[in-house]
Order: C-alpha cells, then sequence, then structure tokens
C-alpha cells in the first residue's frame, strides 16, 4: 500500500515549508494528483487522515485535484483532453500527439490560518 508512504511524505514535505510557524497553523493541503498517477486518490485521503489522527495537524485537510491526462498536437498545439488515446489531432488531423500531464504527484499550496 504505497499510498501511507505518499501520505507520508506529504505531510513531511507540508511541514518543511511552514517558515517556522507551528504545525498547528497549517489549515489545509492541496495536492495535484495525476489520473494516471497510479495513486488512489480515495486511499491517499484515507491514509492521510489516519497519519495526521491525534497529532498537532489532525484538523488539516488534504485536498486533491485530479489532474486528467490530456495530449497536444504538436502541428498545431491544440491541447486535447480525455483518457483516451486519440489517434488524429481532432482539429488538424495530424498524428503527432504528445502526451502531457496526467502523472502529476505534486504539493500544490497550503493554506494556513491568517496571523
Ligand atoms: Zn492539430
Amino acid at each position: 500500500m504505497h499510498e501511507l508512504g505518499i501520505a507520508q511524505a506529504v505531510i513531511d514535505l507540508a511541514q518543511s515549508q511552514l517558515n517556522g510557524r507551528p504545525p498547528s497553523a497549517l489549515r489545509a493541503i492541496g495536492l495535484r494528483l495525476g489520473e494516471v498517477s497510479g495513486v488512489e486518490k480515495d486511499s491517499l485521503s484515507f491514509c492521510f487522515e489516519c497519519l495526521v489522527k491525534d497529532t498537532e495537524i489532525e484538523r488539516v485537510q488534504l485536498k486533491i485535484e485530479l489532474c486528467p491526462l490530456r495530449y497536444r498536437c504538436l502541428d498545431c498545439g491544440r491541447e486535447i483532453a480525455g483518457g483516451e488515446w486519440q489517434a488524429k489531432c481532432p482539429s488538424c488531423g495530424a498524428t503527432s500527439l504528445a502526451g502531457e500531464g496526467g502523472d502529476e504527484l505534486e504539493l500544490a499550496y497550503l493554506e494556513l490560518e491568517a496571523t
């Protein structure tokens, strides 16, 4: 269950970005998660809640933004959304499409209590 390790890494990373603020000032952690990153959103949320339970950051919310897989046409630059591979660009018919995104796993933002 590698979501547990990822949840721990997210917590560690968030705490390292507090710039001297106490962990209790942390309100929410925003995470960008690609749909083909191999990480289960629900499982990650569950692991996160288990890890923060009964700690000084137990009220912190994990907000996960799912990032869909998308493609870009190398000819006309059109971005093509959707998880299904398309053989051709719907705009210009070119077949040179590059995968773009969908495998993100990154810290997007932290919400801290106002001072
Ligand atoms: Zn195109």
